[in-house]
């Protein structure tokens, strides 16, 4: 079976994903998830970092777009200040919203990149349609049951990054050590 929860890349935050890193990829569109890719799940609104983030990637044509699996107030507040194309109830991993934004964007599969903290939904969501993968560590997950098993599911892909690409101090989130 094909591989699609491993990351094609990782990052310590969504800051490190910077235009020159995606235009030395050939991207040149970003599908991005909001909780705890870009801010915890009561950050009602984007910090000033975000915002000079997505200044920055405008600035170096590259095109984005907001893919979130949460509810339509939660999106729209969060994107007020940033006025991006926005799509709530996205239903990761499922395929619809995803080509529904690229085909808004009017971009192709090949340049367009899925930037989320999570495996089974934002990498597996990329992955499976010929998106590029990137993953970052959530900035602050859920404790319940839920979303620890979630992140155990996780662990070994994590893991095959890792011994592929190099441990990260911030792996540790997944309880992967360096050895
Ligand atoms: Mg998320």
């Amino acid at each position: 079976m094909k591989d699609h929860l491993t990351p094609d890349y990782m990052f310590g935050s969504y800051r490190e994903v910077t235009p020159a890193f995606l235009a030395s990829i050939g991207v040149r569109a970003l599908l991005i998830d909001i909780d705890n890719t870009l801010a915890p799940y009561e950050q009602a609104e984007p910090d000033e970092q975000i915002v000079k983030w997505f200044k920055d990637l405008r600035a170096h044509g590259i095109s984005a777009s907001l893919v979130s699996n949460n509810h339509s107030p939660r999106v729209e507040q969060f994107n007020r200040k940033l006025g991006l194309p926005a799509y709530p109830d996205s239903h990761k991993p499922r395929r619809a919203t995803l080509e529904l934004a690229m085909k808004h964007m009017g971009v192709t599969h090949g340049e367009t990149a899925m930037l989320g903290d999570q495996l089974l939904t934002d990498a597996y969501a990329g992955k499976h349609i010929g998106l590029v993968a990137i993953i970052v560590p959530p900035i602050k997950d859920k404790t319940n049951l839920f979303f620890r098993f979630k992140r155990l599911c996780e662990r070994p892909f994590i893991r095959k990054y890792a011994r592929t690409y190099g441990y990260q101090p911030w792996m540790v989130f997944w309880k992967i050590r360096k050895k």
